[in-house]
Formats: C-alpha cells, structure tokens, sequence
C-alpha cells in the first residue's frame, strides 16, 4: 500500500481543536494507517495546543469507537481516522476524518469480467423459477450454491460500491461504465452506512433486486466475500492501488458455504452455547443475544451470555460449552471459524441447527442493520 498517496484531511480537526480549546484528544487509526499515526500526532500537537493520546488497541472500524474508557483519562474529543459515522452514540464526542487515497485506476483491465457478470445476470433472469417445491436433499444442495439462494433478480443493472477511500471516484466511474454501455446503479444503503456506494463487512442493505452484478473499487476480498456471501451475485474487484482486476470466485464463496453447512451439522447435538456479546459500541447485540438464550432454553439446551471487547480463541476456548453463537462482529465467525477448537457459528446458522429456519431459505448472512 502506498501510504503517500493517502490524503489526511486533518485541517477540519486542527480548527475544531482550536475552536474547543480542547487540551487532550485520543486518535483512533485503522490499522492499515498505523504506520503513519505518529506523524499525525505529531502535526496535530504543532499546528494546535492539545496533546495527542493513540488509542492504540486494534480498530477495524467505526463500530469500535472510542467510548467511556477514555474519558476517565481527562480526553475531552476523539479523532476517528478513516471510517464514516455510523447509526451508534459511543458516549464520547467524536470528529471523524475523512482519508482518501489518489490512485484512479484504469476501466479496462476490469471489462471483460463485467461483460461476462453481464451475461449471467441475463440468463439468470431468463431463468428464474423461484416456485419450485424441494425436496430436503434439494434444500441442502441449495443452501450449499453461491448462487442458487438468490432472490429473484428484476434486472441486471451493475452496482457499483467501493471501500471508503476510494468512494470520491465512484461519480466518474459511473459515468466511464455507462460510456462503456453498462446500466449503473450506486446503491444507497441504510442507517449504518454513510455514503452512497459504501460497503461495510457486516452490512450490504444497498442492494437490491434490480442489481444483477457488482464492480467494487477497493483491494483485499474482505468487502467481496461478504457482498457475494450476502446477494449470490458475480462480482468484480477493481483495485485503486495497483489497478488490476479479478473476481471474486463462486468456488471459494461455495467452499465457505460448505464450512458454514459443516458447523451448523455439528452443533446440532451441542447441548450448551456460549453466546457471545460484543462491548463495542457498534457490535452490542444485546437483544439478538438475549433472544438466542431464550430460543436455546425452548429446545432444552443452554445458553451462557458472555460479553467480551475482544474476541479471540485464548479467551473462550477454555469454557466448558459444546459450541459458541456470535452475536459482535458477523465476520468473526465467518472468517475465523478454523481458529476456534468448537463450532462458531452465527445467530441465523443457530436458527437452522435448531430447526426454526429451513434450508432453502437459503444461506442468510449475518447483517447488523
Ligand atoms: S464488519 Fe465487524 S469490524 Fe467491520 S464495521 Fe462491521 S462489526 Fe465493525
């Protein structure tokens, strides 16, 4: 990553700084951004008089903000770098800081994989039969497709999304991709997002029947694991730091699917959960935990409410409980389930392990709306 090319908008912090008076302030940096805070800290404690705290626990989003903690050290504003606000009050009083990052990759490389998710969604919306009665053999298989659970399509426009550094070019690339002859969409999601276009991992509430496939601008298969995972869509990542193209594959989205489909197998005999409850502000699900509880006692089994800031194999391995349901962060399932020694499984695959939720509703992913 070319940290360089990344623009810190610090001017509106340094004036509000000013304008409070404020004598000691937390910096919170994603992790990608870690590299360059001291040189923040240091620009911050030159242009204002406040002194500079780094909050310097792990961040991985907008959903872990700084909350109370902080305050009990006298810091009076939180500078949250590179995440947008979301629909949660941390307690704190919270500027957040816009980064961007310069690169304006070329369209080219990433048109043969949109003229080819193009195709699908054409023949998929010729295909569409979503009245079929399944058999449980059928169910399963469908459970198990990438696509199969999809919704009925009404289109097949392309939605384009991006990471949040890279949302200022998505106007220009709107305009490019309608020049080369796509229908474009940038989807507007709902309170957790902030931005047109803006993707988050636990939440893709922007899409919609009409969108037949997806261009996402950004780098990593975070955000199109769990696009894919979350609409059974094709999807083609564009990526603004080194301006190459690929897909995101139904074979590895199929193979996580089979993960999920192997956990929720295993933990139907489980006896007794440890239901986990995020701190952060942004991931508490308390009701969601509490109705886990109450669903597990209906099926006679048990269910132990544990509340943790972090979540990480050391700290819940060791509980005597047959298999856990995580209610924080959706991907910590999703994406770390093989750390774990038992089943972690999510609130939906603990809905289907009991038999309250069916099949061939298909793979339901883990959302915090
Ligand atoms: S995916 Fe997890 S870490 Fe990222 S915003 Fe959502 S809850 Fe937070």
């Amino acid at each position: 990553m070319d940290l360089d090319r990344h623009d810190f908008q610090l001017d509106d912090l340094v004036e509000k700084i000013k304008q409070n008076d404020n004598r000691l302030i937390a910096l919170q940096v994603p992790e990608g951004l870690k590299m360059q805070a001291l040189e923040m800290m240091d620009e911050i404690e030159t242009e204002t008089s406040a002194k500079v705290v780094l909050a310097a626990d792990p961040c991985y989003g907008a959903c872990d903000l700084v909350h109370d903690k902080m305050k009990m050290m006298g810091v009076e504003l939180v500078a949250h770098m590179g995440h947008s606000q979301m629909n949660i009050d941390s307690g704190m009083p919270t500027e957040f800081i816009d980064v961007r990052y310069d690169g304006d990759p070329e369209l080219s490389p990433v048109l043969p994989l949109l003229n080819k998710h193009l195709a699908l969604a054409k023949e998929r919306i010729s295909n569409q039969d979503s009245n079929k009665q399944l058999s449980e053999a059928e169910a399963q298989e469908k459970f198990l497709d990438a696509v199969g659970r999809m919704a009925p399509l009404t289109d097949t426009k392309l939605g384009l999304v991006g990471s949040i550094q890279h949302l200022h070019l998505l106007p220009e690339f709107n305009d490019r991709l309608e020049k080369a002859g796509f229908d474009v969409e940038i989807p507007i999601g709902g309170a957790r997002l902030s931005f047109p276009g803006q993707v988050l991992g636990c939440n893709y509430s922007g899409d919609d029947p009409s969108i037949g496939h997806y261009l996402f601008l950004g780098s990593g298969d975070f955000h199109p694991i769990g696009l894919v995972l979350h609409t059974g869509k094709p999807l083609a990542m564009l990526d603004p730091y080194s301006g190459t193209a690929e897909e995101m594959s139904f074979e590895r989205i199929e193979r996580i699917l089979r993960q999920r489909f192997g956990l929720i197998m295993s933990s139907q005999d489980s006896q007794s959960f440890g239901i986990l409850i995020g701190e952060k502000p942004g991931q508490m699900r308390r009701t969601l935990a509490l109705r886990m509880k109450r669903m597990l006692e209906k099926h006679g089994k048990k269910g132990y409410l544990l509340a943790l800031e972090h979540i990480g194999p050391d700290l819940i391995d060791f509980y005597p409980v047959d298999a856990f349901v995580n209610t924080a962060c959706p991907r910590i399932a999703i994406d770390d389930a093989v750390r774990y020694r038992k089943p972690l499984i999510t609130p939906f695959e603990l809905e289907v392990a009991l038999g309250e939720k069916q099949w061939e509703t298909g793979y339901m992913f883990d959302e915090i709306p």
